[in-house]
């Protein structure tokens, strides 16, 4: 396994050494290249409730007076319920900021005023892959809510008056359901508010950005969408990997590695993926990888496919395994890859110039960024 070390600075320099122990599978052409200090996560799960505490939000089991009080009759005070509930602060906010709509301001809603809400991609993680459009929305929001692939440095770009929500889905504290999600947003917009929904890469792209937005239509209320940098764009570009390429892949396929519980096994296009005169890339790919593989070789695509598996693309963090596709499963087992990792499939991938050519044999660790 070769050591390859780019410098922090934007320049790479890269620095070649033997690694202490062998790769995995001494005979095939697997990479792996990550940074050094990849055990902090650049996305926001982890640091939500220290966010939370900053915003002061409460928690439904901080609140026992509330838990107490009847069940309102009408579905709309039902809504406001479940917020003073679950979240007073965002409570006390709604009422200021109806307060506020008495006197003036907003959009028209019949004879009612609404606020804006925007859906905004926020691109892979690198906060310099923010639109100009973005940055002017996230500067000017009252409340944003946010998931899990929001990335840190992002956040750190709102506004100090604005509120944060974070309603992605992490094990160990509350976060909203796609409905509560839904709910939030109507309200608040009701209110007068500028609401902006944060969403990793571009909402549109297998981020339920749809979702949100026919919700909130079939209530009358308009969404303007702000394109974000989709993992697949952002990563290819850190790579040096042209998605298409005159004589070397004439389309490239987005795919979904999971589908909706109940829904058709997403695995089923594998047959009509398995062209090597194209590009894959598959989001949310790493726990159906092995079998998606099996399914593209037994359709035809060449067991040497060149293939990139990029987790925490364009962060700090990020680390890549290379592989040709009858390696990459276990190069992704050995690298110990964890989401959100991106996997791009096909001919292209060895253009990279981090592809490792001469070392067809071994395995190869790049530590840190180039760009
Ligand atoms: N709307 C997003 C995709 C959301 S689906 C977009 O357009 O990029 C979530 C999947 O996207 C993850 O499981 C992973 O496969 C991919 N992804 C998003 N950001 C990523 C990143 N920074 N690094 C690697 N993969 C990423």
């Amino acid at each position: 396994m070769a050591l390859i070390k780019p410098p922090s600075l934007p320049i790479p320099q890269l620095h070649f050494s033997k690694p202490s122990s062998p790769p995995t599978n001494s005979s095939s052409c697997s990479h792996f290249i990550t940074s050094s200090s990849h055990s902090h996560s650049p996305f926001t799960e982890k640091h939500s409730i220290n966010r939370y505490k900053r915003d002061s939000w409460v928690f439904k089991n901080q609140l026992d007076p509330l838990s107490s009080c009847p069940v309102p009759p009408d579905s709309s005070s039902i809504r406001d319920y479940d917020i003073a509930l679950q979240l007073p602060e965002l409570k006390k906010m709604l009422e200021v900021l109806r307060e506020k709509r008495e006197s003036g301001g907003g959009g028209e809603r019949g004879d009612r005023k609404v606020g804006d809400v925007y859906l905004v991609g926020t691109g892979p993680g690198d906060p310099e892959l923010l639109t100009l459009k973005a940055m002017r929305v996230i500067q000017s929001a009252d409340l944003l809510l946010y998931d899990r692939l929001v990335s840190n440095d992002v956040l750190d770009l709102v506004g100090q008056n604005a509120r944060l929500l974070y309603v992605g889905k992490t094990a160990g504290y509350h976060s909203r359901t796609q409905e509560e999600i839904h709910e939030l947003l109507l309200c608040f917009a009701e209110a007068g508010a500028t609401v902006v929904r944060l969403k990793g890469g571009d909402p549109l792209v297998f981020g339920r950005g749809g979702e949100e937005m026919d919700f909130l239509q079939q209530q009358g209320i308009q969404v303007k969408v702000i394109p974000g940098i989709t993992a697949a764009s952002g990563i290819a570009a850190e790579l040096g990997i042209p998605l298409t390429h005159r004589g070397v892949a004439n389309s490239v396929r987005f795919l979904t590695g999971h589908s909706q519980k109940g829904g058709t096994d997403p695995l089923f296009v594998a047959e009509n993926a398995a062209d090597p005169d194209s590009t894959l890339v598959v989001y949310m790919g790493l726990s159906t990888l092995p079998s998606l593989v099996m399914k593209l070789m037994h359709h035809g695509l060449p067991h040497d496919t060149p293939a990139a598996a990029v987790e925490r693309g364009t962060t700090p963090q990020q680390r890549i395994v290379f592989a040709e596709i009858k390696d990459l499963a276990d190069s992704i087992a050995s690298a110990q890859l964890i989401s959100p990792t991106l996997i791009i499939i096909g001919k292209v991938v060895a253009l990279s110039p981090l592809w490792p050519i001469s070392s067809k044999d071994a395995s190869t660790l790049v530590e840190a960024r180039q760009i």
